[in-house]
């Protein structure tokens, strides 16, 4: 039985709910993913994310430590949805077949094209904001990015990065050139220039976070 297909189910989503077969179980992208066990049209509404409303705030003390979170970010993300149902389960692929829509306060997972029976649901997560490192991609598709980040996030960790590169380079430049300053000899001055040390400091500092603030929050999962 195809799933229902109707505007109808913003209004009405007891009659989606019911209508559609999704089911949990192990998956080879992450843990546990839905999966859907009859066919669905493209367009199709197939399940709300549903779940109680929180604060990021709350969230973010929440899920501290927790590596694994289900928090999806509503509009400007001061509110996110603490995932608690079905649509928790749904795995990230950069190659999905399913979106999220979000309308008047509630999220939905749309399909964006026919999905067969048996096939696990997935959308794009876009992740703006959690640990360094924490969002590796394991969705094995072609086109995979390798994360779960949002292309405009992964833009917006390099600038970062290489803004932070570039003050480290300003940083050592301006301590070399006192350390110069204070030779007294242009032997000595030579030994302080060509000194090493300088660069495993700037290396370091290029693997590590440079926005550690923002990325103390717990990962958020945004339409983007
Ligand atoms: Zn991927």
């Amino acid at each position: 039985m195809d799933a229902v297909t109707s505007a109808n189910c913003y209004t009405q989503p007891e009659i989606l709910l019911k209508s559609m077969a999704l089911i949990i179980r192990s998956s080879a992208i992450h843990a546990a993913g839905c999966y859907t066990t009859s066919s669905i049209r493209s367009n199709t509404l197939v399940v709300e994310y549903t779940g109680p409303r929180i604060s990021k705030e709350l969230a973010d003390e929440r899920y501290r430590n927790s590596p694994t979170t289900y928090l999806f970010g509503l509009g400007d993300g001061s509110i996110v949805i603490d995932g608690h149902g079905t649509a928790m389960f749904i795995n990230h692929s950069c190659d999905p077949n399913c979106e999220t829509e979000e309308k008047d306060g509630r999220v939905w997972i749309r399909a964006i094209r026919k999905i067969a029976a048996g096939e696990e649901l997935t959308y794009d997560y876009n992740l703006y904001d959690g640990e360094n490192g924490g969002a590796r991609c394991n969705c094995g598709a072609r086109k995979c990015r390798g994360t779960m980040y949002s292309a405009a996030e992964i833009r917006r960790r390099r600038r970062v990065s290489t803004a932070a590169r570039a003050r480290k380079k300003v940083k050592a430049g301006k301590k070399l050139g006192r350390k110069a300053r204070d030779s007294r000899s242009p032997t000595a001055r030579k030994k302080t220039v060509v000194e090493p040390s300088t660069k495993p400091a700037t290396s370091k500092l290029a693997k590590r976070p440079a926005a550690r603030k923002k990325q103390k929050r717990a990962p958020l999962m945004s339409q983007g």
